[in-house]
């Protein structure tokens, strides 16, 4: 079982993800363990402060470094040992397939630190094993991130597609493939505008190897 704490300023906005589709399903076949940890809980004071200014001027709030370490410390523990530790920030190395994969494969269960406002203290990076970024372009946090982690991991893991072979013949599965078009009813579609878009009519035909020459023939390739 994958196990994974998320530690964030908002829990709440986890809850409806994690709890459909194949986020659901992944824990409901106990393939996924989702622990949500609020990181305004181990913030300092009564006011429960985890933001501050930043040193040497500068707009925004950052978040510190102690409400950070001390998440992470509880989140080792409701996990096994050995977990580790991703921040998810702009700076990171590019998530992809062959990333997900890599996780999915791994037995470490993940912890993952959502940051937001400006970013976190840069010594937050001590307790950190790997940094990620979804993309080249700035986030209000890393909540989205995370949840594109989890998702995209979460389908990897054996007994949460339907078929075993689901993921295998997934965009990326083999380097940088791409899906081939599929239709489904009706053969003909009829627009508004009275344009009829019809089903290729090998994929009718029943010819198991014409279908996969015409799929392999359509299957995009990324530059
Ligand atoms: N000041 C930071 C910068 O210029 O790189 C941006 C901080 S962003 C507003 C707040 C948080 O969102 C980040 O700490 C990170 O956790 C998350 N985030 C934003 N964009 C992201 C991305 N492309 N990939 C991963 N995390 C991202």
């Amino acid at each position: 079982m994958k196990k994974f704490a998320i530690i964030t300023l908002f829990p709440e906005m986890f809850e409806k993800v994690l709890g459909t589709s194949m986020m659901w399903k992944a824990a409901e076949v106990g393939a996924a363990q989702f622990h949500l940890v609020d990181l305004r809980q181990f913030g300092l004071g009564p006011r429960r402060q985890v933001d501050d200014t930043v040193y040497g001027g500068g707009d925004g709030m950052l978040l510190m470094p102690e409400p950070i370490f001390a998440a992470v410390a509880h989140a080792k523990q409701l996990l096994e040992p050995g977990a580790k530790v991703v921040l998810l920030s702009p700076r990171g190395q590019t998530w992809s397939q062959p990333v997900a994969r890599t996780h999915a494969a791994s037995p470490d269960n993940l912890i993952l630190i959502c940051g937001h406002y400006e970013g976190v203290d840069e010594r937050v990076l001590e307790i950190v094993d790997q940094q990620i970024s979804i993309g080249d372009y700035v986030l209000t946090g890393g909540e989205l991130p995370a949840m594109v982690l989890v998702d995209s991991i979460v389908r990897l893991l054996p007994g949460v597609l339907g078929g075993e072979n689901s993921a295998a013949i997934e965009s990326f599965s083999d380097g940088n493939n791409l899906e081939y078009p599929q239709y489904t009813r009706p053969e003909v579609f009829t627009t508004d505008t009275g344009q009829e878009l019809k089903v290729p009519d090998v994929l009718l035909s029943g010819h198991h190897a014409e279908i996969a020459r015409w799929r392999a023939q359509n299957s995009p390739r990324r530059p």
